[in-house]
């Protein structure tokens, strides 16, 4: 949450949107804040988004042709970007065995997957309902990874007729449940136990996922038995190991610390004479919303990796889960600007999109950078951007600097991520469209939801 400080109105003339006191809890003097000042010439998601001109493109098509012909909220994506995404943690892994799971929970959309599908990645699921989707998506099922607390069983029964790769467990009931209805079904199922390591990954705490006090993965301290009771179940077959810390991590060392603490653990189940065959260190590389600077995804992996190799543990069988970075700058979010309501305290700008869309600034008070999509020039004006959803937590930006007039078009930017997969129809309100752009090829990949959509399976009572 920046304060910030100048115009957004000429996307060309160098550093015009330079960013002000850093207004974070945990920033104590901006002269030392981590943190980039923004710049509309290197925008998140450049260079496959970025401005040529006064125009705002992505790859090789106009996003204000996009906002006119499909309407808004409207969701875009780059294909260039989500490949070249990948390509990074393909560079930090080359020469190793490696499964990069994408953590479809990110953005679930058919298309996305898709790309991913096609470009040989396997996928981390958490519901049956994500099985179903990837599947349909093309995905190999022997590269699915099945993560979360609650598995049912017809969960698990679904994912072992599919033969999916493996089961991350998270307690040792669902270590109980998993291996009877394996049995019970003629299958052994492959599992991995979720360790929670007990690193703080310092992000924010609703995604901080591997302290003591989450509910995710098995305690550190119970690790051990918990393998030794998986060993000794007649359903399972114990192939892995895995933890996840958290999400939007921008700092290396949580990596670090949290790679020591598993294989100190594998150290001790492997002397217990149980074999873990692969090592998967999750997802959770944050991403540039506001001008954080998380390390690149081939350097942090280069760094894992080295601490691997010192650790002996560098010929095993490697798997991540990486979900925000892989889409969260390909995406972007269209929206018309439909009112401006001056106030005594505070300007509103209300556009289209809303909460219902992009549910991050509500839920976690995150920030998304949000840009003309077009400029007009002339002297900026100090807008908290709102939505039309009746509560006064539908906001996505506050105290942004513009130059709009009703009817214009914004793009809020870095919105692959935790935005579509997490959007409701709060206010009976429609779900956007979203498509996919290859070059200069546009593709609608989900089509506007509409009022019958969503009243589909609703009954009256007769
Ligand atoms: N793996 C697991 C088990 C997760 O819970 C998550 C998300 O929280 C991810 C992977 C993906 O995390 P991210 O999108 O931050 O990479």
């Amino acid at each position: 949450m920046w304060a910030e400080g100048s115009a957004l109105s000429t996307p060309n003339a160098g550093l015009v949107a330079r960013f002000g006191a850093c207004q974070r809890p945990r920033c104590i003097a901006c002269a030392n804040c981590p943190k980039k000042p923004m710049s509309l010439d290197h925008l998140p998601g450049a260079p496959h988004i970025a401005y040529r001109g006064s125009q705002l493109w992505i790859e090789d098509v106009r996003l204000g042709d996009l906002a006119r012909s499909h309407g808004t909220p409207l969701f875009v994506y780059s294909k260039a970007a989500m490949l070249s995404a990948l390509a990074a943690y393909q560079r930090g892994f080359a020469g190793r065995k490696v499964q990069i799971c994408y953590a479809m929970k990110a953005n679930s959309t058919l298309g996305v997957l898709q790309v991913f599908a096609q470009a040989g990645c396997g996928f981390d699921i958490v519901s049956g309902g994500e099985l179903q989707r990837v599947l349909a998506a093309g995905a190999d099922a022997s590269k699915v990874i099945f993560s979360g607390v609650g598995k049912t069983r017809e969960e698990m029964r679904r994912a072992l007729q599919a033969g999916i790769g493996c089961f991350n467990v998270e307690s040792e009931a669902e270590l109980e449940v998993l291996s009877a209805v394996a049995q019970a079904g003629g299958h052994r199922a492959p599992v991995s136990i979720r360790v929670n390591p007990n690193v703080d990954p310092k992000t924010h705490p609703y995604i901080s996922t591997g302290l003591k006090g989450n509910k995710f993965g098995v305690a550190h301290e119970r690790t051990l038995q918990t393998y030794q009771r998986a060993a000794a179940l007649p359903g399972l077959q114990v192939v892995g190991i895995d933890c996840h810390i958290g999400s939007q991590i921008t700092e290396e060392g949580p990596y670090l610390d949290a790679m020591d603490r598993v294989l100190d653990l594998v150290d001790a189940i492997e002397a217990a004479r149980i074999p873990v065959r692969h090592l998967d260190f999750g997802g959770g590389l944050g991403i540039n919303y506001n001008g954080d600077t998380p390390p690149d995804a081939g350097a942090l992996w280069t760094r894992l990796l080295e601490r691997l190799d010192a650790r002996g543990y560098g010929d095993r069988h490697l798997m991540i889960e990486p979900g925000r970075s892989l889409v969260g700058n390909a995406g972007v979010c269209l929206t018309e600007v439909l009112y401006l309501k001056p106030g005594e305290q505070k300007n509103f700008c209300i556009v289209d999109a809303a909460m219902n869309d992009l549910p991050r600034p509500a839920m976690y008070q995150a920030f998304h950078l949000i840009v003309p999509l077009e400029s007009h020039g002339g002297a900026p004006i100090t807008y908290d951007v709102v939505g039309p959803v009746c509560e006064s937590g539908d906001w996505i930006g506050r105290d942004r600097p513009l130059h709009v007039r009703p009817g214009d078009h914004l793009a809020v930017l870095s919105a692959g991520a935790y935005c579509m997969s997490m959007a409701s129809n709060y206010n009976s309100r429609g779900r956007a469209a979203e498509v996919l752009v290859d070059g200069n090829k546009v593709h609608v990949i989900r089509q506007r939801e509409t009022a019958i959509d969503q009243m589909r399976g609703e009954t009256l009572v007769t």
